[in-house]
């Protein structure tokens, strides 16, 4: 593309098109990319970045796999689309099998959304729905837990943070539901047990009015990049047991093996009533989502007085975007991707080592193939992703956080290149004043 093809492409950027959490116009002009292969980025002006971002933890297996590319071409020689009310289809009774057969063993109903956050919404609604059917409508309240991130929609967003979700903003017209406090910090932090009961309190206060426990597995992603220990998870299975409560797991960033074992709900050996899937789920190709559920969840929908789940997306189990999931998955299982996770998490720990004592970063934590850099203050953006760009890189931070998911198939070079980068700006951070 020539530069000013380049400017003029940008320039119409700015004006007219909506970015993610953007003003519009844009105050700062996003970058051009024009294509992507393996790990890289290639912008316009033909600058190779190498994506620490994985676009928003889904390009697991990098850009332009051959397997992938040959699924989406494949299924689009037989077709791109066709309605799910009343067809089915190859593409999309192979991705459930797929799916049944690798989620936890109670988990064997599939809903396929068309986002994570319709995902969210379809956990939501199948939570209240199944009340609402057992004669219970006043059971309509979730228990959460702060800095958490479930999507953009009315239903997800007041599940999300409160302070992050910004819900002064719609303070209206929000949802009201339970949040406990966030989970202390440390995936390996020896269990708070004021904090445990503080939970079981909640809990059982609210027990009456609510439908069900939703949360992330182990690591909360866009609400703050904190990881936790499983303990508090098993207890929110013992606790949704005690009082009948559906435990919804959003495991659409924890999915497919990000956090070093498959489900982040694998840490604590324990399995949700409905789980939410999205982001790797096709590998970066196409946007979908999956709300999976058990017997007794969908059962108890059925019998209700509707008698169906109420919800059904035009594109809903779109063929190409089912197709590529499905080679995605394969490919995923036919590497060792334990061992990658594991490898680029002894990657990141020993190149952000020391970062932790610089003036300007409050926390330095990592998690299976997930760095994070906190920052004591929140981060200048465009200045931070100067710096990984300079250095190859692309980063995206936000607030305090700057962070990385890289594509699970990164060289330990490329790794070294985003460590790297992370560390630069690390020492570019100043220290409060
Ligand atoms: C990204 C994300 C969502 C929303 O998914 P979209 O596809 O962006 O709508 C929901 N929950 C979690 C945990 C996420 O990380």
């Amino acid at each position: 593309m020539s530069p000013h093809e380049a400017e003029r492409m940008l320039a119409f950027d700015a004006e007219h098109i909506w970015h993610p959490y953007a003003p519009m116009p844009a105050a700062v002009p996003a970058q051009p990319v024009v294509s992507a292969q393996g790990v890289r980025l290639t912008l316009a002006d033909g600058t190779e970045l190498i994506d620490g971002m994985s676009s928003w933890w889904a390009a697991v297996h990098g850009y332009r796999h051959p397997d992938l590319d040959a699924a989406v071409t494949g299924q689009l020689g037989k077709m791109a689309h066709v309605m799910f009310g009343g067809l089915t289809h190859p593409p999309a009774v192979r991705l459930a099998e797929r799916l049944v057969a690798l989620t936890p063993e109670p988990l064997t109903k599939v809903f396929f959304a068309d986002s994570g956050s319709v995902a969210v919404e379809v956990a939501i609604k199948m939570a209240l729905q199944y009340w609402r059917s057992q004669g219970r409508p006043e059971r309509h309240r979730l228990l959460t837990v702060r800095g958490g991130y479930h999507g953009d929609t009315f239903g997800d967003m007041a599940v999300c943070d409160p302070v992050n979700g910004m819900h002064h903003l719609f303070a209206d017209v929000l949802a009201r539901h339970v949040f406990a406090p966030p989970p202390p910090l440390g995936y390996a932090a020896e269990p708070d047990q004021a904090y445990l009961d503080e939970l079981a309190r909640l809990a059982a206060a609210h027990a009456h009015e609510l439908a069900g426990i939703i949360v992330e597995p182990i690591v909360q992603g866009a609400g703050g990049m904190r990881f936790y220990a499983p303990e508090y998870l098993r207890a929110l299975r013992e606790i949704a047991d005690e009082h009948g409560l559906l435990l919804v797991l959003d495991e659409i960033a924890t999915g497919f093996g990000r956090t070093g074992e498959l489900w982040g709900c694998d840490h604590a050996e324990v399995a949700p009533d409905i789980m939410c899937l999205g982001k790797a789920l096709t590998g970066g190709y196409m946007t979908m989502a999956v709300t999976m559920c058990t017997d007794r969840v969908a059962s108890g929908i059925t019998s209700g007085e509707a008698g169906v789940l109420m919800h059904g997306p035009t594109y809903m189990a779109n063929p190409l975007a089912a197709a590529v999931a499905s080679a995605s998955i394969d490919l995923l299982l036919s590497r060792d991707w334990r061992d990658e996770v594991d490898t680029i998490e002894a990657l990141l720990t020993s190149g952000l080592d020391g970062a932790a004592e610089l003036p300007g970063v409050a926390d330095v934590r990592v998690l299976g193939a997930i760095g994070v850099i906190e920052a004591r203050e929140p981060v200048d953006v465009p200045a931070v992703q100067e710096i990984a760009m300079e250095n190859g890189v692309w980063l995206r931070p936000f607030g305090k956080l700057i962070y990385t998911m890289p594509p699970y198939v990164c060289t330990d070079d490329e790794i070294g290149h985003i460590a790297t980068a992370m560390w630069e700006i690390a020492e570019s951070l100043h220290a409060p004043a």
